[in-house]
C-alpha cells in the first residue's frame, strides 16, 4: 500500500476563504494538487491569486452563508465550474462576544446558523453526490470551543461542541459510503476571528501562558491537517475531531 498526499484530480469547495485560516487550507489544497472553488461574502482577491500562482483551476462564487438560503447554488456553480467535489471544507465562521446576562438572541442565531445550521446542510448537498460517487472528504472547523466552554462566548461554544457532533453523527452514517467526515480544532490562531483577543493585554498574557508551545497559531498551522484529512491517506479516519493547539489541550 503507498500512502499518497496527494490530491491532483480533487476538486475542493471552501468556504469563507478570502482571509485567515480557510485562505490558508485553500491554498495548501491547491498546493496538494486539487481544484478549488471558494464560496464566501467577500472578494477573495488575495486568495485567487496565491490558487494561480500554484497553476491550479479555482472558482470564485459570491454566497452569504449566513443562512441556508444560498447553498444548493454554491454547490451548482462549484460543480458546473470545476466538477464534482470531492472535499468539502466548512470552514465559514463568526463569534460574537459578551456576558451571559447581556447576550442577544440575535448573537444567538447568527452564530449558530453560520458556524452550525449552514455547515450541515452544506455538508448534506455535497454529500449526496459523494455517497452517489461512493467517495468524498468532509472537513469541519470546529474549535478548543467544541471541548471547553470559553469566556463570554455561550453561542460560539455552543455552535462549535454541536460541530463535533454533527462531524461523528455525519461520518457514522456516511462510512459505509465511502465518505470520511472529520474536523480539526484549531487552538488559538493570529486572525481577524481572534483580533479582539491579541489586542487586550490581560487576555494575550493569559493565552500565551497557557499554550505549550508559547506562540499564536498561525493560519498556515492548520493547513497540513487540513491536505491530510483531504488525502487517501486519511481514508480509515473518520468522526474525529483533531486539535491543532500548540498542546492547549494537553495542558
Ligand atoms: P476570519 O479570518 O474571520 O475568517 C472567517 C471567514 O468566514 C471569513 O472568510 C469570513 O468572511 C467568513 N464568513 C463569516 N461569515 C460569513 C458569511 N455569513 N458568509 C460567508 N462567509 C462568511 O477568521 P478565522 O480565524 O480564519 O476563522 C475561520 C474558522 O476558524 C471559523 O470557523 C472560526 O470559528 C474557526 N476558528 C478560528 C480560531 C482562531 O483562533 N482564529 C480558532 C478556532 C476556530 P468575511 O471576511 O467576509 O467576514
Amino acid at each position: 500500500m503507498s500512502i499518497s498526499f496527494d490530491l491532483t484530480g480533487r476538486v475542493a469547495l471552501v468556504t469563507g476563504a478570502n482571509t485567515g485560516i480557510g485562505q490558508a487550507i485553500a491554498v495548501a489544497l491547491a498546493e496538494a494538487g486539487a481544484d478549488v472553488a471558494l464560496a464566501g461574502r467577500s472578494a477573495p482577491a488575495e486568495t485567487l491569486a496565491r490558487l494561480a500562482a500554484t497553476g491550479r483551476r479555482s472558482a470564485d462564487i459570491r454566497a452569504d452563508l449566513a443562512s441556508t438560503e444560498p447553498v444548493a447554488r454554491v454547490v451548482a456553480e462549484a460543480e458546473a465550474a470545476l466538477g464534482p467535489v470531492d472535499i468539502l471544507v466548512n470552514n465559514a465562521g463568526i463569534i460574537r462576544r459578551n456576558d451571559l446576562a447581556d447576550f442577544t438572541e440575535e448573537d444567538w442565531d447568527a452564530v449558530v446558523d453560520t458556524n452550525l445550521k449552514v455547515l450541515f446542510f452544506l455538508s448534506q448537498a455535497v454529500a449526496r453526490g459523494m455517497a452517489a460517487r461512493g467517495a468524498g472528504k468532509i472537513i469541519n472547523i470546529a474549535s478548543l470551543l467544541s471541548f471547553q466552554g470559553g469566556i463570554r462566548v455561550p453561542s460560539y461554544a455552543a455552535a462549535k461542541s454541536g460541530v463535533a457532533g454533527v462531524t461523528r453523527a455525519m461520518a457514522n452514517e456516511l462510512a459505509a459510503r465511502g465518505v470520511q467526515v472529520n474536523a480539526i480544532a484549531p487552538g488559538y490562531i493570529a486572525t481577524n476571528n481572534t483580533a479582539a483577543l491579541q489586542a487586550d493585554a490581560t487576555r494575550n498574557r493569559q493565552i500565551l501562558e497557557r499554550i505549550p508551545t508559547g506562540r499564536w497559531g498561525r493560519p498556515e498551522d492548520i493547513a497540513g491537517a487540513a491536505v491530510f484529512l483531504a488525502s487517501s491517506a486519511a481514508d480509515y479516519v473518520t468522526g474525529q475531531v483533531l486539535a491543532v493547539d500548540g498542546g492547549w489541550l494537553a495542558r
